[in-house]
């Protein structure tokens, strides 16, 4: 005769990866509010419900710890940036955007085709240098700030294999005119502390490409 119900409203909705059907979704996010009812008719107000996400496909509800997960069309957008992003601080490490010589093509040419296959098809060697002089002298410095911000978000959805995958992205990069230079050294050390690898870990990454 007498219990709580909750009355649930739509407060935002938006895209999220659902869990439950495995695939990028719509949600409502859903606010509550209960009442103590009697007889079905509400009587009184009894606080409010714990927001909850609902899946509008699957219907599923889940807490709204659900939306910090990326959906797959976001992951796959921020894994290529990532990949654009560490080609060019290490072309930019290893002056392989500014010489137009034998090595810095060969850096050029490694870094285009990786950022290609990324899902940038239209990536050219003009492009790059393009960007590069758009950068200026400050390209270093820019572009170690902008490795860290981009990996940021990504890293904590990346397992293990996919962040060393990108480490050695760059590393390739930066072997393709020869061994590591000292800014070279540098700028991978800044990826894999940003792709938070432990020093040793990158070490060896490192080595490994190297010996390749
Ligand atoms: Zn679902």
């Amino acid at each position: 005769m007498a219990g709580v119900r909750t009355a649930w409203r739509v407060v935002d909705d938006g895209d999220f990866f659902c869990a439950a059907c495995g695939g990028d979704r719509c949600y409502r996010r859903l606010a509550g509010r209960r009442r103590l009812t009697v007889l079905g008719v509400p009587v009184l107000p009894r606080g409010t419900a714990e927001p909850v996400v609902e899946c509008v496909s699957c219907r599923g509800r889940f807490p709204l710890t659900a939306l910090d997960r990326p959906t797959t069309t976001r992951l796959s957008a921020l894994l290529r940036d990532g990949v654009h992003t560490i080609a060019l601080a290490l072309l930019a490490a290893g002056g392989g955007m500014s010489t137009r010589g034998t090595a810095g093509t060969a850096a050029r040419r490694a870094a285009v085709e990786s950022i290609r296959a990324a899902g940038f098809p239209e990536c050219t060697e003009e492009r790059l240098l393009t960007l590069q002089a758009a950068l200026g002298a400050e390209s270093l410095p820019l572009l170690d700030r902008e490795v860290r911000a981009t990996l940021s978000e990504l890293t904590p959805h990346l397992a293990s294999p996919g962040r060393e995958a990108l480490l050695l992205h760059g590393a390739r990069i930066a072997l393709a005119d020869g061994p590591y230079h000292a800014t070279e050294r540098t700028m991978l050390t800044a990826v894999g502390e940003a792709l938070r690898l432990s020093p040793s870990d990158t070490e060896r990454l490192l080595a490994t490409a190297l010996s390749a």
